[in-house]
């Protein structure tokens, strides 16, 4: 008999932003360590059909992956703390998506007839999605996005109840994340709202069977058999969740807490103990590094912190990966357009990240023309490489209109044009130039490695794309004349043309720019090479500011 699969579903109680994805992930984190194939699937309580569409500042970023889906946040998570899986689609969808399907499915007469409701056909649906998610694994761990107690989530908190019955009780484990918190005052945890929201779980039929509690410190004994009591749960399933200095830590505070063996025993899995020594000396580079450098984000003031989570733990990873710890200094470019580039002075490396629209970029121009002329390390991805080859036409190929078509349509210089395949689309959802292709790298340069060779050590990779615009062939020659290398490209078949996909400048110290998104394939375990590389140059940059 085939091995009957099992399921945790994580729900998350009292408020959002208290770590249920990354309580997820480090239960997959752990559950993988323990020898079991694991897969992580993300629910999203919303009518997107994907996030792509939604703006970065209200809903984090955009993670993408291979298969070019366009997925929460959460999906990044996943994919830094579980090692195998290889995530697709069908490991993110939204209520959007799920209506979506029925709605189509409804229109093409496939209910025959009948009254197409919620309950069933809305929570079959999720059902099987959630099935169709976790078909290549032993263990599936189900975040539910949203807080108990949301309209919108009830529809997902069902289905995850019929599943219970559906695959056997011993099959399914239910985890929620709760808030305890400490009250200054009193001088006590408080575990009302842990009370209320399992209350509400389990007005719905969903019993929690371990209970994870957020709080600023470890809870007490007596605490946690307090929560049991009320919450109908012996104490030994509440585990403590605190805060941790960085979140590479929380799956070793979880285990400690005992929690991948409870769930073992809970789910009746065989398993040998964790080997965690790997992640142990990871965290530890964080903990206790040799050095640091200082690298600016040169970005709009309204793209906070969340638009950029792989980024910043890319950069994090850059860090582990040379011994120090990347301190991330946001630099606002619309400051740098009122001249205040005296911001820049003091950094080590400076990177502009990807974005869309005009707004800002004047002032990232800027800060890229200030790495290029002082020596210092710049690293540009999506639009900090499109920022590059614009700032390089004008101020050294003489290309003084040289501009992106996004910003200025009928421009005569566009060096950075809209791709044959994006014009006239209109539709917003999943067009653009999205997932895995193939980048061939320029081994080697006037008898020297390149940059891009140099960190990779290979010529063939493969990177994640999300992009509408692209370096115009046609100016590619004189960029390449005035010494920019255009050092990977992508082979397109289909017009038999390259695409440019990185470049670099040669007799700078570190000076790369990339068309795709290194961040969303960079793990601790694994930091990126390109990452890796740009610190390293940061770390050693003897800056010229003469
Ligand atoms: N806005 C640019 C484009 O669409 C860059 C996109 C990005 O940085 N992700 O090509």
């Amino acid at each position: 008999m085939a091995k009957q699969r099992k399921y945790i579903f994580v729900t998350g109680g009292v408020l959002s932003s208290i770590g249920k994805g990354i309580a997820a992930a480090s239960i997959g984190m752990l559950m993988e360590q323990r020898g079991i194939r694991v897969t992580m699937i993300k629910m999203d309580p919303y009518l997107n059909v994907d996030p792509g569409t939604m703006s970065p500042f209200q809903h984090g970023e955009v993670f993408v992956l291979d298969d070019g889906a366009e997925t929460d946040l959460d999906l990044g998570h996943y994919s830094r703390f579980v090692q195998s899986c290889h995530f697709t689609r069908k490991n993110s969808f939204t209520t959007g998506r799920i209506y979506d399907t029925v709605i189509r499915r409804e229109r093409a007469g496939g209910y025959l007839g009948k009254t197409v409701q919620v309950i069933p056909h809305i929570t079959d649906e999720i059902k099987r999605h959630i099935r169709d998610g976790a078909a290549d694994s032993d263990l599936a761990i189900v975040e539910v996005g949203g807080t108990v107690g949301d309209i919108e989530s009830l529809p997902f908190l069902e289905a995850i109840r019929q599943m219970k019955a559906e695959e056997g009780a011993a099959n399914v484990l239910f985890v929620h994340l709760t808030l305890v918190p400490y009250i200054g005052a009193a001088g006590e945890l408080k575990t009302k709202p842990t009370q209320h929201s399992v209350k509400e779980l389990r007005e719905i039929g969903i019993q929690p069977d371990i209970l994870l509690c957020r709080s600023d410190r470890k809870l007490p004994k007596d605490v946690k058999d307090k929560i049991g009591l009320f919450c109908n749960l012996p104490g030994e399933q509440v585990c403590s969740a605190v805060d941790v200095g960085n979140i590479y830590e929380v799956p070793l505070f979880f285990h400690e807490e005992g929690l991948d063996e409870k769930i073992a025993e809970k789910l009746g899995i065989w398993s040998g103990r964790p080997d965690l020594s790997l992640w142990e000396n990871m965290v530890e580079k964080i903990r206790h590094p040799k050095g640091e450098v200082r690298i600016g984000i040169v970005g709009k003031y309204t793209d906070w912190r969340d638009s950029y989570k792989s980024l910043s733990e890319a950069l994090i990873h850059g860090g582990v990966a040379n011994d120090v710890k990347v301190n991330m200094i946001y630099v606002d470019s619309e400051d740098l357009e009122k001249g205040k580039s005296s911001l820049l002075d003091s950094l080590d490396g400076i990177l502009v990240p990807g974005g869309f629209g005009e707004r800002g970029v004047e002032g990232k121009s800027r800060a890229i023309e200030f790495a290029r002329t002082h020596n210092v390390p710049y690293f540009g991805i999506c639009l900090g490489m499109q920022l590059a080859v614009i700032e390089y036409s004008r101020n050294v190929c003489g290309l003084k209109h040289a501009n992106s078509a996004e910003f200025k349509p009928e421009g005569s210089e566009n060096v950075i044009d809209i791709m044959e395949a994006q014009k006239g689309l209109t539709d917003k959802g999943g067009t653009m130039r999205l997932g895995a292709y193939l980048c061939n790298i320029t081994a080697k340069y006037d008898g020297e490695a390149t940059r891009a060779y140099s960190a990779y050590g290979r010529e063939v990779v493969s990177e994640r794309h999300r992009h509408r615009f692209e370096v115009a062939n046609s100016f590619r020659s004189r960029l390449e004349e005035m010494g920019m290398l255009v050092s990977g490209v992508h082979h397109d078949t289909a017009s038999g043309t390259d695409l440019v996909e990185m470049v670099e400048l040669p007799g700078h110290p570190w000076f790369l720019g990339c068309q795709f998104h290194p961040e969303f394939l960079s793990k601790p375990l694994q930091p990126h090479p390109l990452f890796a590389a740009f610190i390293r140059a940061s770390k050693h940059v003897k800056k010229d500011f003469s």
